[in-house]
């Protein structure tokens, strides 16, 4: 059984990546290898590590983000759109609405992940998905 008051939800392009990259189990270096693909050098792979290091931990990248968004999902599911919509939230405004995402996985509307049915999760509470709810029981 998962304690689910540990988590709270990301709050930063950054943390949001982290967690999705957490809830589909693959490691940094793993991301990095699949985005630079069959014709990988070590090289590559290591400057794609660097880039996603850097994104996660500041929410800064040097090179162009939607770009690197678009590298990361050959990697993992994420959802874009709840993606520039963390990069977009303006820091002198914390108070607008958070991007609409489960807590827990971070998972949202057009990016859901599966209950134990097999279904896509829905909402179980206003940031809670259902397949998350159910690992409580
Ligand atoms: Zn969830
Ligand atoms: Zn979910």
């Amino acid at each position: 059984m998962t304690d689910l008051t540990e988590f709270e939800a990301p709050t930063t392009l950054g943390d949001y990546l982290k967690r999705r990259r957490e809830f589909c189990r693959i490691s940094i270096g793993e991301v990095a290898h699949l985005m630079a693909g069959l014709a990988s050098s070590p090289q590559l792979a290591r400057g794609f590590a660097e880039q996603i290091e850097q994104l996660e931990t500041s929410g800064q990248c040097r090179v162009n983000l939607a770009s690197l968004l678009h590298g990361l999902r050959i990697a993992f599911r994420f959802d874009p759109a709840i993606a520039l919509q963390f990069a977009q939230r303006d820091p002198d405004n914390p108070d607008l609405p958070m991007p609409a995402i489960c807590r827990v996985c971070a998972c949202s509307w057009a990016d859901p992940c599966t209950d134990r049915s097999g279904s896509p999760c829905g909402w179980a509470t206003a940031d809670l998905c259902t397949s998350c709810a159910e690992q409580r029981s």
